[in-house]
């Protein structure tokens, strides 16, 4: 074969990308074993009938060609009155690219403000694609670490002297986050901001999960002072409406930003299909009712853990304040996440993912995904206490 490009070669760093026990898992399921798999950040439900239904009636209706690349206006315009309301900074449709997915957005809005080589900041623990998504847009990542008595939030000092360090453009943060469930709270996020004007850098806000909040409240720091002009927020909804599969999301920013992303989008992506588009605006459409009850079980079962937890004292939880996702702290059995993930799926047949797989600070930690039914949950992190508490009798 002839040399592929350094870029793409790079994209992993090498070693282990931190999926081994999720495939692991997934070759037990084909090979006809029974696993609890709570893994992956995917709902329990599929997309509601009533969304199939208008990608239905868009698709006979004859939206199936080329639909405009920034995306149908009517959409554009839902996402922006959506963000307007709920975060008080004024958007409108221009300041709305459309993109195939949260994950494409992560990747645009990298390439928009990274030139190749400059430093891109993220805060571990990351969303296991960070990493290799700067890498793809020629950038540099350097994690920024975090602290499990911090509630994993990182702080202000430590990326103030990273973005100085290595010059960086951007700093890239995940709240409600993946795969903590931390909720940066209004203060913490203010220092954010201050040190990206300080160290003139762009903040590119992952706020996939912004609907599922259980405890304080979602702030999008492109409301806060300043910040509208350096910020580009990733919105999704994959998460908020069950609809991972119809890969669909956004990116707000500087109207200048979103011109230049719609040129970058012109020659990668060349938009999302017109049927989903409309299924969206009418996912959109139906109002806070629909993201409740799809964010409900994952409310319901973030308590059950908690009061399943409360019944031991080996394994902690880090608090859980939103997404769908909570960090158990397993460190009193003296193995790795990994190693604990990899022995509880060979005794147990509970998949988890270990929190190294989510970068460093997580070491020690397992992820844990909200995404079965109560009683099965229920049970499955009893089993977890347990196998907990006879690995830290053998230590
Ligand atoms: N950001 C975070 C933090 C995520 O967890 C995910 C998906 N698990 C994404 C972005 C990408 O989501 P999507 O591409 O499905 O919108």
């Amino acid at each position: 074969m002839a040399k592929l490009s350094s870029r793409i070669t790079s994209i992993t760093s090498g070693g282990s990308d931190g999926w081994e026990v999720f495939y692991r898992a997934r070759k037990m399921v084909a090979d006809g074993e029974q696993v609890t798999e709570l893994t992956i950040g995917e709902h329990d439900v599929r997309t509601d009938n009533s969304i199939l239904d208008a990608m239905h009636r868009s698709a006979l209706g004859g939206h199936t060609g080329y639909a405009l690349v920034p995306g149908v206006h009517a959409l554009r315009d839902a996402v922006a009155k959506r963000i307007q309301t709920r975060t008080g900074a004024p958007t409108t449709a221009e300041n709305i690219l459309i993109t195939p997915g949260g994950q494409s957005a992560l990747f645009a809005a990298h390439m928009a403000v990274c030139s190749p080589g400059d430093t891109a900041l993220y805060v571990d623990p990351y969303y296991a694609t960070y990493p290799g998504t700067i890498r793809s847009a020629s950038a540099n990542p350097v994690a920024i670490p975090t602290r499990a008595r911090d509630a994993f939030l990182p702080s202000p000092d430590e990326i103030t002297k990273a973005s100085q360090t290595h010059n960086a453009r951007s700093l890239l943060i995940n709240s409600p986050n993946n795969p903590t469930g931390s909720v940066y709270p209004r203060e913490n996020l203010e220092a954010i901001a201050q040190t990206c004007i300080d160290t003139d850098m762009w903040l590119i806000s992952d706020e996939v999960y912004d609907t599922q909040i259980w405890e304080g409240e979602h702030i999008s720091p492109r409301a806060l002072p300043g910040m509208i002009d350096r910020t580009l927020v990733v919105g999704s909804l994959s998460k908020s409406h069950a609809m991972t599969g119809s890969r669909i999301g956004w990116i707000v920013g500087p109207v200048d930003a979103i011109n230049c992303l719609i040129d970058l989008a012109t020659s990668t992506t060349y938009g999302v299909p017109g049927y989903i588009q409309d299924a969206s605006l009418f996912a959109l459409e139906q109002g806070d009712a629909l993201e409740e009850q799809i964010a409900a079980p994952f409310r319901r079962r973030r308590a059950l853990i908690l009061d399943v937890l409360a019944e031991q004292n080996t394994v902690t939880a880090i608090p859980s304040n939103g997404a769908m996702y909570t960090m158990l702290d397993i460190r009193a059995t003296g193995l790795s996440g990994f190693d604990f993930a990899q022995a509880l799926l060979s005794e147990h047949k509970i998949a988890v993912m270990p929190g190294e797989s989510f970068g460093t600070s997580a070491a020690g930690h397992i992820r844990v995904a909200l995404t079965v039914d109560d009683a099965k949950l229920s049970d499955s992190v009893r089993t977890i206490c347990k196998f907990a508490q006879e690995l830290s009798e053998e230590t």
